[in-house]
């Protein structure tokens, strides 16, 4: 089954530089896809036009599977987690991850044992009531993947989320990241410039060549880990 599916999508920004070229890419339910490719090679352009945060300049996204909005985008499918966690620093752990279910007016009492599971989920059930400078670089993060969790998403699309952080609070992001697909069966597209990450996470690995705008390889197939 399909969550998603690029049909020949190039972007050319408006100071002309051509950011994809004809990029294609099927994304099957379960799967979890590295985007791999050095810097400038046009994975974060190919991800924020999965996420609607830019028009592809020709082609197509289909979401076969979804009922989509006015905005050509899924209804609550799409999760997303960036590298800068982007908290409200007034709130309260709690109420980071309960935004996006107070944007859909759902109310605070009917969203706490979700919010709760969420927090637990990634280990953070114990600071529902600090406050995001009271938290690690990696704490913070946590918070942003439970989150983009928090409505059930089908798709969970992450932009090179732990770039930032040291390599072993990274690689127990990893594992916390590993965990939630396999417990919640989420899609995951995981933009990547690591080679080992893409190897250590995905089911399948997408290359994309270093020249921006050159055709991108889905060279790779892994079975997922067990
Ligand atoms: P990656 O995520 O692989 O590092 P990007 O998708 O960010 O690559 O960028 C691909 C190319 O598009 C790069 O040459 C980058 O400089 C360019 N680019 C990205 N965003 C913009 C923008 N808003 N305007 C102009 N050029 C951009
Ligand atoms: P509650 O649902 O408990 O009223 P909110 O989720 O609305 O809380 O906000 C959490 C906390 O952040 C509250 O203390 C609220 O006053 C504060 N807050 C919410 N929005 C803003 C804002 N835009 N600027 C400053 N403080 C805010």
């Amino acid at each position: 089954r399909l969550v998603v599916a690029m049909h020949d999508v190039s972007k050319v920004f408006s100071n002309g530089t051509l950011a994809l070229k004809g990029m294609s890419l099927d994304v099957k339910a379960g799967e979890f896809i590295s985007l791999l490719g050095p810097s400038g090679c046009g994975k974060s352009t190919a991800l924020r036009i999965i996420a609607g945060l830019g028009a592809p300049s020709s082609g197509s996204i289909d979401w076969p599977s979804s009922r989509i909005n006015s905005k050509g985008l899924p209804e609550g499918d799409v999760g997303f987690v960036f590298q800068d966690p982007t908290l409200m620093p007034w709130a309260t752990v709690f109420d980071n991850v309960f935004l996006p279910l107070k944007l859909r007016g759902i109310s605070k009492a009917s969203a706490t044992e979700t919010i709760m599971e969420n927090l637990a989920s990634v280990g953070l059930a114990d600071f529902a009531a600090s406050y995001p400078r009271e938290l690690s670089g990696g704490m913070r993060m946590r918070v942003s993947i439970a989150r983009a969790m928090v409505t059930k998403p089908k798709l969970l699309l992450m932009d090179e989320p732990f770039a930032a952080l040291d390599e072993i609070t990274r690689q127990k992001l990893n594992d916390d990241v590993l965990r939630l697909w396999k417990q919640h069966g989420v899609t995951v597209i995981f933009v990547t410039h690591s080679v080992y990450e893409s190897a250590y996470l995905s089911s399948r690995i997408v290359v994309m060549r270093a020249r921006p705008g050159q055709v991108y390889t889905d060279m790779a197939v892994t079975q997922p880990a067990e």
